[in-house]
């Protein structure tokens, strides 16, 4: 069966629809500009999301020290080993909050990466709430030019887990940054983590509707880790009843149900984080591919004649 994104994948697989957007596979080189976040510099604390670790997902050559062009040529030599038919490649400006800086700071760092040869577009990563109209502005007329994503960390749709786990926006900013983003015919993605501490399944499940309405064009999806040095896994050695963490058939099952209520054009760039070496709790997962959980996930459609957006009212 060939489902509306086109294929007969049981998901509207990111990697497949850019593939036929654009001809090639759109491969992300990272890059640390050395932005910071405002929940770290002091904005709107210090201390950062309980479950931050951000350094655990920085590769080692991405240092706001090197210059954005050398990290680029640093990543452009590994991925072109790693994936020798990607054919385009795009600045991911990944670490912390990507736009907390003044507009002019924003235009040096990102124009110097565009300034690449091998590069034809950036995918930003930031937070709801460190965007504005002018700042939108200026990535619109910049994606006329060339491929240009915003990803926000949305994390959870619910006020009070958003709250707990100190991350100092609510949900009303990541629907206003979203908005706000279409508006401008931006690309935009989200990133939610699944398994944050006091939501249930069925709250998790229901916040597939809260995305559906707003007009997100990818998602990523994340089981929560709980990574040591953070302050959840202080909280963990404390109280782990308060955490209810997925085994790794029970998260199959919660995506393979979540993909089945979401809208089908979402187009669906990650379905699970990998492992980090520093996790200090989860039921263990062992040392499973990103690749085998996908794999698994869509076995598990399989199973009930099941797909993206089957359950989508
Ligand atoms: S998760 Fe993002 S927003 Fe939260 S503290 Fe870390 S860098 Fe800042």
């Amino acid at each position: 069966m060939i489902y509306p994104w086109g294929s007969n994948r049981r998901y509207n697989a990111w990697s497949e629809l850019s593939r036929r957007l654009y001809g090639t596979r759109i491969q992300k080189l990272a890059v640390n500009a050395g932005f910071s976040c405002p929940n770290r510099d002091g904005t709107l604390g210090t201390e950062g999301c309980t479950f931050c670790n951000n350094e655990g997902f920085i590769p080692s050559y991405c240092q706001p020290s090197v210059s954005i062009h050398e990290q680029l040529d640093t990543g452009l030599a590994f991925v072109k080993k790693r994936y020798p038919r990607a054919g385009r490649f795009v600045a991911y400006f990944q670490a912390y909050s990507n736009t907390h800086a003044s507009l002019d700071h924003m235009r040096e760092v990102y124009e110097e990466a565009l300034r690449h040869p091998a590069i034809s577009g950036l995918v930003i990563g930031t937070r709801p709430d460190c965007v504005d109209g002018a700042k939108l502005d200026y990535l619109a007329e910049l994606s006329r030019k060339y491929f240009i994503k915003i990803e926000y960390g949305v994390e959870s749709c619910d006020d009070e887990t958003l709250r707990r786990v100190r991350r100092g926006h609510l949900f009303a900013d990541s629907q206003k940054a979203i908005r706000m983003s279409a508006e401008r015919d931006l690309k935009t993605g989200i990133h939610l983590i699944f398994g944050l501490p006091g939501e249930s399944r069925q709250q998790m499940l229901d916040q597939a509707a809260a995305i559906n309405e707003l007009p997100v064009h990818t998602a990523k999806f994340h089981q929560l880790q709980i990574v040591k040095g953070t302050a959840m896994a202080r909280e963990y050695m404390a109280h782990p009843d308060r955490f209810s963490l997925f085994s790794l058939d029970e998260y199959v099952e919660f995506v393979s149900d979540f993909l089945e209520k979401l809208r089908p054009d979402i187009a669906i760039e990650r379905l699970s984080g990998e492992v980090p070496p520093r996790l200090i709790a989860g039921k263990p997962w062992g040392k499973v591919r990103a690749d085998v959980i996908i794999t698994m996930i869509e076995d598990k459609l399989k199973e009930k004649d099941g797909f993206q957006g089957r359950l989508y009212a």
